[in-house]
């Protein structure tokens, strides 16, 4: 029996495997995360192990009939050496680029960051998480000085007097982590939901409020409003430990309720219901996810949702103050080793002079050799195949095809690829357009550690033989790495891996460089920062000082400008996506566990909006955008604004109809509001 971690969300449920050939996934009730409890995606965890559709060869593309056909590692990795070498001699380094994945563990991503810097020399590398958080992680770093989604563990939650979820549907995409709303209400504690939608979340809520998609910032700004027209704000403490408020008071001054009821369409008799209770309540957390973050302004709109947990005094004090729930695996690491296109591990800038020094210096290569900062995911791969883009890409952990925003665009700039690399356990959307696929190991197969949503870092450990056939991408990185003849070696074994980075954070603001897996192993995770063997992690951060030059927290000024695209004649209804409980991310694993019901996709409307288009449940209707069509069965619920349509996103379909305008700051696409039409599909 094995005790490890859930494949999927940002939890990282501990769990314990039991088993071989036929695994079975038990509680682990000691773990604090999760205490035992797990979704039915963690139970049905093992669900892809011995998959009939497991790749267990390499599969390369054959010219003559356009087919992928079995190879053997060595063909496969030495093609790809070779195909990169010539493209690189051809175009420059630039002309190779790497997309990984907010799954990978911390030793893979870290591992890919140095394989794009060294091995490739390019600049060109960026990964999913971009999409997932980064708006979060922009406004965090500037508010706060340090982007840590959780700065306290999930649990603070239950200590709370008011929780307001922004966007967050917690109960259905991590239903453990409901728990902690539950507790908090029996001891008389409120919950507030922000969401166009009533989700399973939302039943929990003693107040919901529905904005109209893409508003949640003109809604801060009206409760920031009331706030300061109520005298709620903890003067002494803004005083103390922040700066920046005086500007932020007079920004909001124009924010009255009548003005936020016409642009959010919430009625200001509920904002001020909102407004009171923030008002009366001691401790408050604020709490966003996806649905505020993943919007053209959603660095802003965090960053108005932190400056009213900063006005009520929260933020750096226990059990309240501002947290980003983040979605992937490992969101939280993914973020801080050195897959972003701007940054180098231990979340340092790659054009600070001192962080290129050090890292190089852990690296063994010149600081001059490293390149510099890349593009970010979505122009990543927008610039693909075209005369200044890269003309090959290598893919770990990641399906684009389905979960890219505009996807029928991207779909056709990785068509337009000289190479297109994927390693994956399944032949995934991605997958099937490459000219090499890798099969590489699954969770079970493999040893690795995660940073959960708090901080926490975990131990995934192996329980499992792989398939003969398979390898870990950490191998794979090796294998390439020295055929292309990288000026230094690339390790295999992840704990070795975990080591160098720790080195690598030493300093950093993410520093691991006290944690082993043996600490791990005893302590059920540490929390970052843990600097020193002897250091205990730090699950509350803040307490003393912010991570900002002068140990204050910084308000913004910021500006409600709306969604990229709003609602017009052609295009009359709001169209928003999101998770639901049986699926994760792309559906690439999820959706081949048999024991999950693949029930998509679909089309939630209210029954006003079919009522006037004569649809009743589960006639097809087509969904349309200014980029792409789908047509899927329409759910008539009541549980959303009639203006507004859902789609789930785990299927092929709903990113072929998301806007891909982005975040100036983050570089996040739209994916949470786009205009659309909806109609129904006649038969002929
Ligand atoms: Fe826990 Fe998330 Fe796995 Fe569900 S998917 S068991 S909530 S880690």
């Amino acid at each position: 029996m094995t005790e490890t971690h859930c494949p999927y969300c940002s939890l990282q449920c501990g769990l314990r495997l039991q088993g071989r050939r036929t695994p079975e996934v038990s509680a682990w009730e000691e773990f604090p995360v999760n205490e035992g409890a797990l979704c039915r995606k963690g139970w049905n965890a093992a669900g892809l192990v011995g998959h009939r559709e497991r790749l267990t060869t390499p599969l390369l593309r054959d010219r003559a009939t356009g087919e992928l056909r079995p190879g053997s590692w060595d063909e496969a990795l030495d093609l790809v050496a070779d195909r990169l070498r010539g493209l690189r001699a051809e175009h420059g380094p630039d002309s190779v680029a790497v997309f990984g994945g907010g799954g990978l563990t911390n030793e893979k991503a870290y591992q890919l960051g140095k394989f794009a810097r060294v091995a490739l020399a390019t600049s060109q590398i960026d990964y999913n998480g971009r999409w997932c958080m980064s708006s979060a992680a922009t406004a965090g770093t500037r508010a706060f000085g340090l982007d840590r989604g959780l700065p306290f563990p999930l649990a603070d939650v239950e200590q709370a007097d008011v929780v307001v979820l922004v966007g967050s549907n917690l109960a259905e995409t991590m239903p453990p982590a409901a728990r902690h709303l539950d507790r908090l209400r029996e001891r008389g504690g409120q919950v507030v939901v922000v969401d166009p939608r009533r989700t399973p979340t939302a039943d929990r809520a003693d107040l919901l409020v529905q904005p109209v998609p893409g508003t949640d910032l003109a809604l801060a700004l009206g409760v920031l409003h009331l706030l300061v027209a109520g005298g709620h704000v903890d003067n002494a403490y803004v005083a103390a430990r922040t700066t920046g408020f005086e500007e932020v008071r007079r920004a909001v001054a124009a924010w009255w309720p009548e003005r936020v009821e016409r642009v959010t369409g919430v009625p200001v008799e509920e904002l001020r219901a909102l407004v009171r209770l923030l008002a009366d309540a001691g401790r408050v957390m604020v709490l966003t996810a996806r649905g505020a973050e993943q919007h053209s302004q959603g660095t802003d709109t965090v960053l108005a949702w932190i400056n009213v947990a900063l006005a009520l005094g929260q933020c750096g004090t226990p059990y309240g103050g501002y947290g980003c729930l983040t979605g992937q695996g490992n969101g939280q690491g993914g973020r801080e080793h050195g897959q972003k296109a701007d940054q180098l591990p231990g979340y340092r800038m790659i054009d600070d002079p001192a962080a290129r020094e050090h890292i190089a210096g852990v690296w063994g290569v010149p600081p001059e050799s490293l390149p510099g900062r890349g593009r970010s995911a979505y122009e990543l791969l927008d610039a693909l195949g075209t005369d200044a883009g890269p003309k090959a890409l290598l893919v770990l952990g990641s399906n684009v095809v389905v979960s890219a925003p505009n996807a029928s665009h991207v779909t056709r700039r990785l068509e337009a690829l000289d190479l297109l690399v994927v390693a994956d356990l399944v032949l995934s959307e991605t997958a099937a357009l490459a000219d090499v696929v890798l099969p590489v190991t699954q969770w079970a197969e493999e040893t690795g550690t995660l940073t959960n949503l708090e901080g926490r870092v975990v131990l995934r450990q192996r329980a499992l033989t792989p398939p003969d056939g398979v390898r870990s991408d950490l191998d794979v990185l090796h294998g390439l790495a020295e055929r292309l003849g990288s000026p230094v070696p690339f390790g295999t074994d992840p704990e070795e891996v975990f080591a160098e980075l720790g080195r690598a954070s030493a300093g950093g603001k993410a520093d691991y460089s006290g944690i082993t897996y043996d600490r791990i192993r005893d302590e059920q995770g540490v929390f970052w920062p843990c600097p020193a063997p002897a250091h205990p992690g730090t699950p509350r951060m803040f307490l003393d000082s912010f991570a900002t030059p002068d140990g204050r927290a910084r308000f913004h000024v910021v500006e409600h400008r709306g969604a990229a695209e709003q609602p017009c004649g052609d295009f009359p209804v709001h169209l928003t996506t999101g998770r639901v409980l049986a699926q994760y991310q792309s559906g690439a694993q999820t959706r081949r566990v048999r024991a999950l019901p693949d029930d998509g996709p679909y089309v939630e409307l209210h029954p006003t909006l079919t009522r006037r288009m004569g649809v009743t449940d589960g006639e097809p209707v087509r969904v349309s955008t200014r980029r792409g069509t789908m047509t899927a069965p329409a759910r008539v619920v009541a549980t959303i604004r009639p203006d507004t349509a859902f789609v789930p996103f785990h299927w092929v379909g709903a990113n072929r109809l998301t806007n891909d305008a982005l975040d100036p700051s983050s570089r996040m696409p739209e994916f949470k509001v786009c205009a659309a039409a909806v109609e129904a599909v006649v038969s002929t």
